[in-house]
């Protein structure tokens, strides 16, 4: 973030989206986001921003972060990550009918979650059952989320200027969706965030965005309809005059990354356009 502040223009989402739309970007623009909701965004993200003085935008699951449902994705992390070798096996046979691959349990993480992401209704619902039984040593699915924000979090964070913005209701994903459940998932966590926070919220992420197929035209309709003013994929690369402000492509950050890597990161794009003569 340090870097950031002395190397980039640091926008909210905001003025971004609105640069975007009349094509007047400052050079080296960059607006800072953060998906899902979870805690350590508003105790560990938010102190290094504000010292910084950055602006960032929180996208959060509505039901999770307003107390009305566990947050399953956070869940399912935790369990992989806090499972016995042998639990984390019985896990994976159960849902992908293989063994596992000696593999990172980070890539064991994002193979479970892919197996109830791609799916929807009961079959979801029957798959996260499988997992709860499986991974008995933590706490129901139904519990509340205590590795989520609540809505005194979310209070800080836009006291200190931060943007807070939807990510649905419940992290379904789009594409593929009933469109009376897709309006309802984004209106609804819309809706119950304004309230909740006195405040319009204006932007969008769409959950599990990285899967181009999670996000299909009808996706972004609805987006649109549903009153954001924006919205962002998970999908890499950045944003160039001319891209869809409800198409917004992002760079991953995570822990994974040096600080070389997250320069890289940065630059890249830059750099293959200047490769490519744009
Ligand atoms: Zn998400």
């Amino acid at each position: 973030m340090e870097f950031l502040s002395r190397h980039y223009n640091v926008l909210t989402l905001d003025d971004m989206v609105s640069r975007l739309e009349v094509g007047n970007l400052p050079p080296k623009a960059v607006a800072i986001t953060f998906d899902d909701g979870y805690r350590d965004n508003a105790t560990e993200a938010l102190p290094i921003l504000v010292r910084y003085n950055l602006p960032a935008t929180f996208f959060v699951t509505s039901d999770a972060v307003l107390g009305k449902s566990a947050f399953w994705t956070g869940w399912l992390h935790r369990a992989v990550f806090s499972a016995s070798e042998e639990i984390l096996r019985k896990a994976y046979s159960t849902l992908i009918d293989s063994k596992p691959p000696v593999a990172h349990r980070e890539e064991i993480y994002a193979a479970l979650a892919a197996q109830v992401d791609c799916t929807h209704g009961v079959t979801r619902q029957q798959r996260l059952l499988t997992l709860s039984c499986v991974f008995s040593h933590m706490p129901p699915l139904s519990a509340p989320s205590d590795f989520m924000m609540d809505i005194g979090d979310l209070r800080s964070l836009v006291n200190s200027g931060m943007t807070v913005g939807a990510h649905t209701a419940t992290h379904k994903v789009l594409a593929g969706l009933p469109e009376d459940d897709a309006r309802e998932e984004l209106s609804r966590s819309k809706r119950e965030l304004e309230q909740a926070l006195d405040t319009p919220i204006e932007h969008l992420a769409y959950p599990n965005g990285h899967v181009t197929s999670n996000v299909d035209d009808a996706a972004i309709r609805l987006a649109r309809e549903a009153g954001y003013r924006s919205a962002g994929t998970s999908r890499r690369g950045v944003a160039l005059v001319g891209t869809s402000t409800h198409d917004l492509p992002r760079q991953g950050i995570n822990d994974a990354l040096g600080f070389s890597d997250f320069v890289f990161k940065l630059e890249e794009a830059r750099f293959s356009l200047l490769l490519r003569g744009a």
